[in-house]
């Protein structure tokens, strides 16, 4: 499950907004005078705004990081807008298990109160929902630098319910990591592939110990090798 309130201990929210209003501004400017022109194809004009320091990258709404994923937005309370990885660089992922439903989980990631969301939700079904887009600082792992560095990923389940970990999820979260270890440059490996209670400072014990992870790091290899 995802750290509680408070932990993950960012920094006064008004300077981080006040700094959003100005880009989103900026952007929406840009975007205004290139329809204007019609010169400009879309696609170009976004990664010319990537190119543009202290501008971010241009969000569209609904958009996915892995394909298929379908798109629930979490509360704005339980991440950080951020520019990864060119402001922070992303070198791992965190492995966490609900304590609850997908339905659950979704719930308490759209509630500001909650201070705590991860980028993924794998379904027993093998379905993947992204809350959180991959460029953000989600707050999931309790630690603030292991958040910024990181990608969070929930899995449906309870810990002490082996059962709950399907093949379906074992394959479908494997691809998803598969993916984001290609986008990155992340090693596959158990020093760059972690579970939540491997966190420097955390109390949280998932995904415990029927997490298997010979057969997942085995699965993440194999999908890892056939994006190659
Ligand atoms: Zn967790």
């Amino acid at each position: 499950m995802s750290a509680g309130v408070g932990a993950e201990g960012s920094g006064p929210p008004g300077k981080d907004a006040d700094r959003r209003i100005g880009r989103r501004a900026l952007l929406v400017g840009g975007l205004a005078a290139a329809v204007g022109t019609g010169v400009l194809a879309r696609d170009e004009l976004a990664k010319l705004w990537w190119r543009m320091p202290g501008v971010e990258k241009a969000r569209v709404q609904g958009a996915v990081d892995f394909r298929g994923a379908r798109w629930l937005a979490a509360s704005t309370g339980n991440f950080r807008w951020a520019d990864r990885p060119d402001d922070y660089g992303v070198d791992m992922v965190v492995i966490h298990v609900t304590q609850g439903s997908l339905a659950s989980a979704v719930q308490v990631f759209q509630d500001p109160a909650h201070r705590a969301a991860a980028h993924y939700i794998v379904g027993k079904d093998g379905g993947i929902t992204q809350m959180i887009r991959e460029l953000d600082v989600a707050y999931h792992a309790g630690n603030r630098g292991y958040n910024e560095r990181s990608v969070g990923i929930e899995h449906e389940g309870f810990v002490d319910r082996p059962q709950d970990f399907t093949a379906a999820m074992y394959a479908s979260s494997a691809r998803l990591t598969a993916g984001i270890c290609r986008r990155y440059g992340i090693p596959v490996d158990r020093e760059h592939i972690i579970g939540h209670v491997e966190v420097p400072g955390t109390d949280h014990t998932d995904p415990g110990e029927h997490w298997d992870w010979d057969r997942y790091l085995r699965l993440v290899r194999e999908a890892h090798a056939a994006t190659a």
